[in-house]
């Protein structure tokens, strides 16, 4: 009898612990640990913060919907993890004791290493609901009051997708508020070129991207380095290929939205053999941690190697599909050694990703993530559009009625070799 414990109820925890639950025995129990008692759904986040979603249109009760099948919940958080004694201590000093342990706390976002970056500072976020929410007032400002709009993704962001979805649907909802031509609006990214996305690029990303921000009349600088943000102005440093300074801009907004670089919660940031130096969870293929090998990562919190060197810092992004085979294999893994075997299922790492610019979109898939690939694919269209709300309702219905299939399995994408897109393999454990 063992006592499973999800530590994050995000995208990944919650279909973790629907899919966790499938495969324990009887006399098992599974318990979520997170911070606080609702799932919202975060690629929603940029029609938030334009007012095309209220935050309750992606929220769900976590209790009722977990307590259905007999998952409990305590929401209070974890302040630690203290995986050498099987245990989590929890924000109202309780401890929870664990048989294994799956992580899935998501990012936490390093706005400090910034100057004046944050919402706390004087950028937006996306990131988070209550982010959106606060960027829906600032957006409603800039509707009020037309200016200069700066958005994009700081050096050592991982998540470049959302910058560019983000910087469309502002676009679309101007246009759609006849402002549009009141605001020049400028794309501040550390990728090296349009469109790379910290994957070097996905089938033409390069060319799409940059003919979609030409048609769109937003602007861009490459290899940009957010040096500071003061109220109204930003600080960027365009950089040439060996680092140094090739060219200085100050960019006055009247709104901005830059996502941050990513590190790992505190709970677990700087617990030696559990994390690596920014605090995401060291796996081997198996997502199990090798020094503490009952303890699992999933999602967002894992350490991924970027795919090669830029001259500015640009992670790899962990899309809803890979965090989906991630989640398949661990649940496979954890079932295994529950029965006395041995780990043996590889998530297949494959970046999938829809990219709403709302009203339409572009879409690819990298398999495998690194290249070369043998599926280099993306395309551009109102179907995007159109299948990113798809995501949203099916993903949304999946956490209210607890299924565990996947939104992507049923996205046809045989064409592209892709049969079940939620793949993982096995391999006999070395
Ligand atoms: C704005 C934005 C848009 C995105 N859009 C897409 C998209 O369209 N398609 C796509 O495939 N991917 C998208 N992504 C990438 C990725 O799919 C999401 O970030 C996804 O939410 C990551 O899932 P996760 O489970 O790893 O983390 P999260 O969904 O962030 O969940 C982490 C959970 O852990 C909890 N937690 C944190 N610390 C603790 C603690 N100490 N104790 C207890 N609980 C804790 C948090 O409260 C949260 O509930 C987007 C990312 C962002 C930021």
């Amino acid at each position: 009898m063992a006592h499973v414990v999800v530590l994050g109820a995000g995208l990944g925890g919650v279909i973790m612990a629907y899919e966790m639950k499938a495969k324990l025995g009887r006399g098992d129990t599974l318990t979520v640990v997170n911070q606080g008692g609702t799932y919202s759904f975060v690629p929603s986040n940029p029609w938030v913060a334009v007012g095309w979603r209220e935050p309750k249109d992606i929220s769900v009760d976590l209790e009722p919907v977990l307590g259905r099948r007999k998952i409990a919940l305590r929401p209070e958080g974890a302040k630690r993890v203290h995986p050498a004694e099987n245990r989590i201590e929890l924000n109202d000093g309780s401890s929870l004791d664990y048989d294994y342990l799956i992580i899935a706390t998501g990012p936490d976002l390093a706005f400090d290493e910034v100057a004046g970056l944050g919402p706390e500072g004087n950028t937006q976020s996306i990131c988070q609901i209550d982010h959106a929410v606060q960027a829906k007032s600032a957006f409603d400002a800039l509707v009020k009051k037309p200016g200069p709009v700066v958005i994009g993704a700081v050096q050592g962001a991982s998540c470049y997708g959302p910058a560019y979805e983000f910087a469309f649907i502002v676009d679309t909802a101007l246009r759609q508020k006849k402002k549009r031509d009141q605001v020049p609006m400028t794309f501040v990214t550390a990728e090296p070129y349009v469109g790379h996305l910290g994957l070097d690029g996905v089938g033409d990303t390069k060319g799409l991207l940059e003919s979609a921000m030409r048609d769109r009349h937003i602007k861009w600088i490459t290899n940009a380095k957010v040096a500071k943000v003061e109220a109204g102005k930003m600080f960027v440093e365009e950089v040439n290929d060996d680092g140094s300074v090739k060219q200085s801009h100050e960019l006055p907004f009247a709104f901005s939205m830059m996502l941050p670089a990513f590190k790992g919660v505190p709970a677990v940031l700087g617990i030696e053999g559990l994390t690596n130096p920014r605090g995401f969870i060291t796996i081997d293929k198996y997502q199990r941690n090798p020094k503490f090998p009952n303890v699992f990562g999933i999602g967002v919190c894992v350490a991924i190697p970027p795919v090669g060197k830029t001259p500015l810092p640009v992670g790899v992004p962990k899309t809803g599909f890979m965090i989906e085979s991630m989640v398949t294999a661990t649940a496979e893994n954890i079932a295994a050694l529950l029965k006395g075997e041995e780990p043996k299922a590889v998530a297949t790492w494959n970046a999938v990703c829809l990219a709403d610019f709302g009203d339409e979109g572009i879409a690819f898939v990298a398999q495998p993530q690194i290249p070369p690939r043998n599926v280099n694919w993306s395309a551009q269209g109102k179907w995007v559009h159109m299948a990113k709300v798809g995501f949203e309702k099916y993903f949304l219905r999946k956490v209210r009625s607890g299924q565990s299939d996947t939104f992507y399995e049923n996205l046809v994408l045989d064409v592209l070799g892709i049969k079940k897109l939620k793949d993982i393999h096995l391999e006999a454990a070395e």
